[in-house]
């Protein structure tokens, strides 16, 4: 049977303290020993069933760990309080000074950031290539290079990574192939297709009620314990670790995943072929025209459908304000950066989210004035939805209109 990650989930089995269906919430900083050989032992590392200290783990932090593990089918995984919590320590620990890493250059504002301006400081560089050209991908790699790093999908431009392909590259040159896989998860499972590391920002869709920021690593045990290694681990170390009670949180909503990605993906779906229908130049890799289409459906779990984030172009800032504007007042999503919510939220990615790429190099990738970013939500009736963003489209001469749009 192929690799079914909401399976996975939902086969996990958990007995709480007092046999409660969620397990018990660890509210504890610290943990007592009830001999001071196991404290010794725990520093050593020696932590099987033994706790510490909850910025190296909590049961309720490996709970949530347990189960985003089963989803990308990782051996283990470590969640952190945000993810850029897990995305720095892992670039930290596969990375030391004179290290290269080559990285897609359409990524998330932040990694880009962090890559761009604050890893030179400690000597750490990045080539920064057109991720779905593997042979300028392979030409950026150096003897100093020890990370390859991607998103699945890249944020905003929803480029399409070909894992498949990287993890051959990577293999080749004896790399570590890191994959955030935020935009995407369940859609895709890049460690079955030969990735080492799979990333993940929780804030997004896995979390999915927009009330907290998390993080997770999702690897090899042997990779995880060095992240948290008491002497050496960049988690342990730099300590961006979550809150138990959040870590509760955000399991009981990773139980419903499945659920809302399906209805992420008809409704981004939906609203995609409408738009382009339209005339719009949207992207959605759900589409025929989306120049990573075969790539994106080779590597999907299908069932879940290519994911609820789609772009369209309006052609200025301008124009792409007005509407975010309009689109607000009419209740059809907020102005927001972040997704995965129940509502759709738009943003115009140059100006937000994007902003810390300079504007040169966003022209260059493409990543145009009148770019809007949909995260669509979980509107029950899309069909409704679509009519009232065509009526904002057309009140603004964005669109003609057509005969009948109430
Ligand atoms: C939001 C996001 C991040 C950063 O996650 P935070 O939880 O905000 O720290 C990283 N990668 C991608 C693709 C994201 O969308």
């Amino acid at each position: 049977m192929a690799f079914d990650p909401a399976n996975e989930i939902q086969d996990l089995q958990y007995f709480g303290e007092f046999g409660g269906v969620n397990p018990s919430i660890s509210d504890s900083s610290t943990y007592t020993f009830l001999s001071a050989k196991t404290m010794f032992d725990t520093f050593e590392g020696n932590t099987d069933g033994c706790y510490l200290y909850s910025r190296h783990s909590t049961p309720s932090n490996l709970y949530l760990g347990e189960a985003l593990a089963a989803m990308e089918g990782t051996e283990t995984a470590n969640v952190a309080a945000s993810g850029m919590g897990a995305i720095t320590p892992v670039l930290l620990q596969l990375c030391k000074a004179g290290d290269h890493i080559v990285s897609s250059r359409t990524i998330y504002g932040g990694t880009y950031a962090f890559l761009k301006n604050f890893a030179p400081g400690f000597n750490i560089t990045t080539s920064f290539v057109d991720i779905t050209k593997l042979d300028i991908v392979e030409a950026a790699i150096t003897d100093q290079t020890r990370v390859l790093y991607c998103e699945t999908v890249s944020n905003p431009l929803l480029e399409v990574a070909d894992i498949e392909a990287l993890a051959d590259l990577a293999k080749k040159y004896n790399l570590k192939l890191v994959v955030d896989n935020t935009f995407s998860p369940l859609s895709i499972s890049p460690v079955k297709l030969g990735a080492d590391v799979v990333v993940h920002s929780l804030t997004k869709f896995i979390n999915g009620s927009s009330d907290t920021v998390g993080g997770v690593v999702c690897g090899t045990q042997e990779f995880i314990d060095a992240l948290r290694n008491v002497n050496d681990g960049a988690s342990m170390l730099l300590g961006p670790a979550m809150d138990s009670l959040r870590a509760s949180s955000v399991l009981k909503n990773l139980r419903t995943l499945h659920i809302r990605m399906k209805q992420h993906s008809h409704n981004a779906m939906y609203l995609a072929k409408k738009f382009e229908a339209d005339g719009l130049k949207t992207v959605y890799p759900g589409l025929p025209s989306h120049p990573s289409h075969e790539v994106f459906t080779k590597m999907m779990n299908t069932e879940y459908g290519y994911g609820g984030m789609l772009t369209i172009d309006v052609g200025s800032l301008e124009k792409a304000n007005e509407l975010m504007e309009l689109m607000q007042e009419r209740n059809l999503g907020y102005l927001a950066v972040s997704l995965g919510f129940y509502k759709t939220l738009f943003s115009a990615p140059g100006t937000s989210t994007s902003s810390e790429i300079p504007i040169e190099e966003q022209q260059e990738m493409g990543l145009t004035d009148g770019l809007i970013r949909f995260s669509i939500g979980l509107d029950n009736d899309i069909e409704r939805t679509y009519q009232s963003m065509r009526n904002c489209m057309v009140y603004l001469g964005i669109l003609e209109a057509i005969e009948e749009t109430v």
